[in-house]
């Protein structure tokens, strides 16, 4: 039985979990794209940008997620509300770990381009949906092999479709 108290888990694989459990399988077995991938650049120049408007801070904790403070709250920057149920899950689990440290914070989702904000509380509800999805993470990485290919509308946008869909014709 797992102990959700021990448990822990990066930001990008609480995403990966609630997309594709193969990705996220993929991605903690060192078979790595997504740093070549051009959305994750995007990403990344899109958090500059924002970082440099709002002066916010990173916070690395655990040498596992990092945390961007905007002032009293914590935000994420996402380039496209197309992932919104899996980014409000990544941001309630950063409230969800500085809740463990004892720091009480209010969540915002960011999305610049379609100027669109949400704000994220980490209610007693949500504490529950975090830890499913912490034990959930663990029974993926702990399968000796890959979850089956199921084809996700969005696996075309993914860093791991080649790897995925060698042979394959769109
Ligand atoms: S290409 Fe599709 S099946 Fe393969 S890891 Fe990405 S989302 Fe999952």
């Amino acid at each position: 039985m797992l102990n959700v108290d021990e448990l822990k888990a990066t930001g990008l694989s609480v995403q990966y979990y609630l997309v594709c459990h193969r990705k996220l399988w993929l991605s903690t077995h060192q078979i790595q794209f997504e740093q070549d991938s051009d959305r994750v650049l995007e990403g990344k120049v899109l958090h500059e940008q924002t970082y440099n408007k709002h002066g916010n801070k990173e916070v690395l904790i655990d040498n596992l997620i990092k945390i961007d403070l905007f002032g009293d709250y914590v935000g994420e920057v996402k380039s496209s509300s197309r992932m919104q149920q899996s980014d409000r899950m990544q941001l309630l689990y950063y409230l969800y770990v500085l809740k463990q440290a004892g720091i009480n914070k209010v969540g915002k989702l960011h999305y610049p381009k379609e100027k669109k904000v949400e704000e994220v509380h980490l209610t007693d509800a949500a504490v529950k949906e975090v830890e499913k999805v912490l034990i959930g993470i663990q029974v993926v990485k702990d399968k000796s092999t890959p979850p089956p290919l199921i084809k996700l509308p969005y696996c075309s946008k993914c860093a791991y479709y080649s790897f995925c869909w060698v042979g394959e014709v769109d």
